[in-house]
């Protein structure tokens, strides 16, 4: 449940009828849009004046989801993104820990008089940020996270099968399709709740996972083909994609999820890094098996953070710099992996 005080709080903020932004970090992901939407629709419900309001636009195969086409972007619209924000009365800020996870969206959101509302799941959120929170890093998802403020408003009644869809989206690609952060059985009571409510959990995975383009599978298999490094010794796997690789493989925003993960198959292999070089910075992304911390690691190397298992960062060198780097760091980081 929900801490009574918060919801009290929040059932108080929401009394009448309010404009509402939700927002949430850059680069969303399935948990990211799905909270939001499931939010936007609910809100909407109860009376309220509500937009999805984001730094930079969806994923292709996330562009089915009900109202998905709706959601207010600050590249492209920027004026109505700024307005929105500015006239907004509560602003909710789903499935990230820090303002600046917006994007180019921080500044007027920081410029913003209104009563900010977290929803997350990561480490370490700066909490002073944010009136309100609803904050549990033991959660699969952001959109667990808001089944519950659901469940505490007692309107789980409402939820129909577009508000499932978007639920069960954030749950399922949060946790790779039930494979990691399913230790709550909640998780899977929550997805009953859903399927009893009209959820049609098959379908939505295949719209997800099976509607890549050709270009993004071949993307995969250059990936791993040409691109994967395994320092043995320090159970880590490393991929570099440099601007002309994704070039070459016509890269659209999303193509390189997933990729990150598919190293861990590899018997032994404890950390997976993929190096993706952008127009001015060097994105990373780390997944780890067991006590590897990469947020720890990300935090305090690579300018970024997440989750224990799943984290991000940026460096802005080169990408054989980034990697020399990771690979010199890595021995003193962590006295758990065996030299
Ligand atoms: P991904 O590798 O999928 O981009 O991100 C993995 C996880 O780490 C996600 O939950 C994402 O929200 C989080 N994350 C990614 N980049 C950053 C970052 O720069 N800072 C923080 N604090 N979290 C990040
Ligand atoms: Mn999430």
């Amino acid at each position: 449940m929900i801490d009574p005080e918060c919801l009290n709080n929040i059932t108080e903020v929401l009394n009448g009828s309010r404009k509402i932004v939700i927002n949430t970090h850059t680069n969303p992901d399935g948990d990211a849009v799905g909270s939001s939407l499931a939010l936007y629709f609910m809100l909407k419900k109860l009376g309220h004046q509500v937009d999805v309001v984001i730094a930079n636009s969806i994923p292709s195969f996330y562009s089915w989801m009900p109202d998905a086409d709706k959601i207010i972007y600050f590249g492209t619209n920027t004026e109505q993104a700024r307005k929105l924000i500015d006239e907004a009365e509560v602003i909710f800020c789903l499935d990230y820990n820090a303002i600046h996870r917006s994007g180019s969206l921080k500044d007027s959101l920081k410029k913003s008089n209104a009563v900010f509302i977290l929803i997350d799941h990561h480490q370490e959120p700066e909490l002073d940020s944010f009136n309100y929170h609803i904050w549990n890093t033991l959660r699969s998802s952001t959109s667990e996270l808001v089944f519950k403020l659901f469940d505490s408003m007692e309107v789980v009644k409402l939820i129909d099968k577009d508000i499932a869809s978007c639920l069960f989206t954030g749950i399922m690609t949060d946790t790779g399709s039930f494979s990691y952060s399913v230790s709550n059985s909640e998780t899977f009571s929550i997805v009953a709740t859903l399927i009893d409510l009209g959820l049609d959990a098959a379908d939505v995975h295949s719209k997800v996972y099976n509607s890549m383009t050709e270009s993004r599978l071949r993307l995969m298999g250059f990936a791993i083909n040409d691109r994967l490094q395994i320092f043995e010794k320090l159970q880590t796997a490393i991929i570099a994609l440099s601007k002309q690789d994704l070039l070459d493989y016509n890269y659209q925003i999303g193509d390189t999820e997933g990729i990150v993960n598919l190293p861990l198959a590899i018997e032994n292999i404890r950390l997976s890094v993929l190096i993706t070089e952008k127009k001015d910075h060097i994105h990373l992304s780390l997944r780890s098996k067991g006590s590897f911390s990469v947020n720890e690691f990300a935090r305090k190397y690579l300018n970024g953070g997440g989750h224990i298992n799943a984290a991000g960062g940026k460096t802005y060198t080169t990408i054989q710099q980034t990697i020399d780097d990771i690979i010199r760091i890595l021995p003193e980081f962590d006295t758990q992996i065996v030299y």
